[in-house]
């Protein structure tokens, strides 16, 4: 069973704690928790004709992750850049271990979307981040199917609630296993005020999600391309901790791969200077 690379960046981004540091990250985006959850998509007022919002991310580079500048905006990204050197070395070499690094560097895309939980309307709009490919998708399908019968599933005055089952999957992760539709057409909230009141509690995306510096970006290269670097000096000294930053960077450490990404690393280092 191959693993699936969304939820290895979903739990990274869990364990990662500079994720939670910009911002009001921890209640403006929400986990649906395992069993039934009950949920509505709502209109972001920042955005109206499109509720759904679409981030790329360099995950767990240098145990960081980054919103990529490059396909958000244009900007220059190092992290993309490297990408490309990586993937140039595997189309030039057919190495496998190349297209390895490409994988990890390459931008991964999570869609937000804005949702209140019933039941838990007092906490305000929040966001739900999910996988492009599996739920996403079947959300968008519902969102396209609703539309072709006259139905805006989003609708703030006789929209569709959404029936989440949130299951344990892989590794104890938990995964939307189905998401069904309410039959009944429902208002987003009880009165017109109530609606306004909860569409402007929603933090903007560009809140929840920074930029980082180049700065930062370059030395979470560095440490991704050298991933031993600080651990050999480390072991000079006290010569028992070798893992010690092993744990985010130990698959890294594999000897054939290494090579790989010190060459695109040295690459790299001719880019930048
Ligand atoms: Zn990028």
């Amino acid at each position: 069973m191959a693993i699936n690379l969304d939820k290895i960046n979903g739990a990274l981004d869990r364990l990662d704690p500079e994720k939670k540091s910009g911002g009001n990250t921890n209640t403006s985006v929400v986990k649906l928790p395992e069993g039934e959850s009950v949920i509505r998509i709502a209109p972001y007022n920042l955005d109206p004709e499109m509720p759904f919002q679409e981030l790329h991310f360099h995950y767990a580079i240098g145990g960081k992750t980054f919103l990529c500048p490059k396909r958000m905006k244009n900007d220059d990204c190092p992290i993309c850049d490297m990408a490309t050197e990586a993937w140039n070395e595997f189309t030039s070499t057919q190495e496998e271990s190349a297209k390895d690094v490409f994988k990890k560097l390459v931008a991964t895309l999570r869609v937000y979307i804005p949702i209140v939980i019933r039941g838990q309307e007092d906490k305000g709009l929040r966001w739900w981040a999910v996988s492009p490919r599996s739920t996403y998708k079947e959300i968008l399908t519902k969102v396209k199917n609703g539309m072709a019968q006259g139905i805006d599933i989003t609708s703030t005055s006789d929209g569709l609630d959404l029936i989440v089952q949130v299951k344990k999957g892989f590794n104890d992760w938990l995964v939307p296993e189905s998401i069904d539709t309410a039959l009944r057409p429902s208002p987003l909230a009880e009165s017109d005020d109530a609606i306004d009141a909860l569409i402007k509690t929603i933090t903007p995306i560009d809140e929840v999600a920074t930029y980082r510096e180049l700065s930062e970006m370059k030395a979470a290269l560095s440490a991704f391309a050298n991933p031993n670097a600080e651990t050999k000096g480390e072991n000079n000294e006290a010569g028992k901790n070798k893992s010690f930053n092993g744990g985010r960077d130990i698959d890294f450490a594999t000897a054939g791969e290494s090579d790989v990404v010190k060459a695109v690393g040295d690459k790299m280092d001719k880019m930048l200077s």
